[in-house]
């Protein structure tokens, strides 16, 4: 019987074409487009704002709407010059594999359900244990929607371990560098402000561990547990790597879990420099990476991994009557019981396909060449008489601000000419390109994660930016 949703084979076929055609095309001359997109919410409404239509429109007409109006409005975050934030800059291989797995809609919770997804879960899990040296045969993980929801379930894990079911006195620790997902995730927890330590970071932006010690030991003096250290490995700002053996062996010492948030510089350990910056990583409890960001996958899959499985099946296990008849035996993982989600998508295939299809080499390569590529753009940053270097080349991150010789310029006025800079690139949507602020300066900040990103590409937009700064200057 055809049912209420149903095309005829010829139908699909040529729907489903179209649509390759057009997201191969997208990938062929990306290059060519602006990575650029703004709108208000005035024109979106103009636009979109409908109630939900009651009569059927021509699929290829609706189709054609959006090509037209949604995909132009969006910024093209796999663009070479999309620099900021974390660029997503994915891959082919990924996209189309993770349309397979949606095309069969692939159930990913439980093993009966699903045996292959589940143990394409454990081989590419496998993979990425091996990668930082955790245990694989101890050791486990879970793919997540992303970083954010990888934190989360690392900090419920790690509070149902150490505190059980009373986190009345858990202190929780973490610097002024972390990313905000950590704190939202610790809110979502429902611990009291109270319970929330956040340490100042160094000249370095490095976690003070002098002022952690101290912190740690004033808490224990009044009664409290400090339970939980986030370590950065990679933050969001700089790139900046915690210490992380020096943040090992006070957790070691105090009995404390050590969460590792390697969302955005995890994927470093694929290059030899990158595995020196990280050097300490396999002392985590447990680890969050993101491979929505430099392992290249498309939105969205995160991933937590943890030195020993039974920690997650300890925190998420519940056995209710209706899931009787899925649960397997033992060494069957059913992923619903190590994180949140219950029904979940096939995450591990498109990183599975994508490895197995690039090879491993590849990869490196790839994060090799992003972290070359950045030093090579802090070389000629300081060699050049109107930037100035503020953050250096970490990871794939770089800071740096116009602040030309001889400018006389002050502070404030070097603040409001970098941020209009900011501005005026974005105003030609040539490049995607935002500031942040470092030790109260407004900086421009590269985030160099794209492989697709040429030397000349950033050097076509410095030059962007140094003739706003000279035309800015010139009209004071
Ligand atoms: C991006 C990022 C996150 C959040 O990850 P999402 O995938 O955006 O949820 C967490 N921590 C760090 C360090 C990040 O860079």
């Amino acid at each position: 019987m055809k049912g209420h949703f149903d095309l005829s084979l010829e139908e699909m076929k040529s729907y489903g074409y179209k649509i390759v055609d057009l997201i191969a095309e997208h990938w062929a001359a990306m290059e060519n487009k602006n990575p650029v997109a703004s709108a208000t919410r005035k024109e979106m409404d103009t636009i979109f704002l409908q109630e939900a239509p009651e009569e059927p429109t021509s699929a290829n007409e609706v189709l054609d709407f959006v090509m037209k109006n949604v995909i132009p409005n969006s910024n093209v975050t796999s663009h070479p010059k999309f620099y900021s934030f974390v660029p997503g800059p994915s891959n082919f291989i990924s996209t189309m594999t993770d349309s397979l797995a949606t095309g069969f809609n692939i159930f990913s919770g439980g093993w009966i359900v699903s045996p292959a997804a589940a143990e394409l879960e454990i081989v590419t899990m496998n993979w990425l244990l091996k990668m930082y040296n955790f245990p694989v045969k101890q050791g486990g993980g879970i793919f997540t929607s992303g970083g954010s929801m990888a934190n989360l379930t690392a900090l419920v894990t790690a509070r149902r371990i150490k505190c059980g079911d009373d986190f009345s006195k858990a202190v929780i620790y973490l610097s002024d560098q972390a990313h905000s997902s950590n704190i939202k995730a610790i809110r979502v927890l429902g611990f009291r402000k109270e319970q929330i330590r956040i340490i100042p970071t160094d000249f370095e932006f490095k976690i003070g561990i002098n002022k952690l010690k101290n912190a740690i030991a004033k808490d224990k003096l009044e009664g409290l547990q400090p339970f939980c250290f986030i370590a950065s490995a990679g933050t969001t700002n700089t790139g900046t790597v915690d210490p992380l053996h020096d943040i090992a062996d006070i957790c070691e010492d105090e009995n404390m879990w050590f969460h590792i948030d390697g969302a955005y510089g995890g994927a470093a350990i694929l290059s030899k420099k990158g595995a020196r910056a990280l050097r300490g990583i396999d002392r985590a409890d447990s680890l969050t990476v993101d491979p929505h960001k430099w392992f290249y996958q498309p939105y969205e899959i995160g991933c937590l991994l943890v030195k020993d499985a039974s920690w997650l099946s300890n925190t998420f296990s519940e056995k209710p009557e209706y899931l009787r008849d899925i649960e397997g035996n033992e060494s069957e993982i059913n992923f619903y019981d190590y994180g949140i989600q219950l029904t979940r998508r096939f995450r591990a295939l498109k990183f599975y396909m994508s490895i197995k299809t690039y090879g491993l080499k590849t990869f490196k390569e790839a994060v090799t060449y992003n972290i070359q590529l950045t030093e090579d753009v802090e070389q000629h940053l300081r060699k050049s008489r109107e930037w100035e270097v503020v953050s250096p080349a970490t990871l794939a991150v770089i800071n740096f601000r116009y602040n030309p010789i001889g400018g006389n310029l002050s502070e404030k006025e070097i603040d409001a000419i970098n941020q209009q800079i900011s501005e005026r690139v974005m105003q030609s949507k040539k490049a995607v390109l935002v500031t942040t602020i470092l030790n109260k300066q407004v900086v421009l900040r590269m985030c160099l994660i794209n492989p697709k990103t040429s030397m000349n590409d950033v050097l076509e937009t410095l030059h962007q930016c140094e003739t706003y700064g000279q035309e800015i200057l010139k009209s004071k």
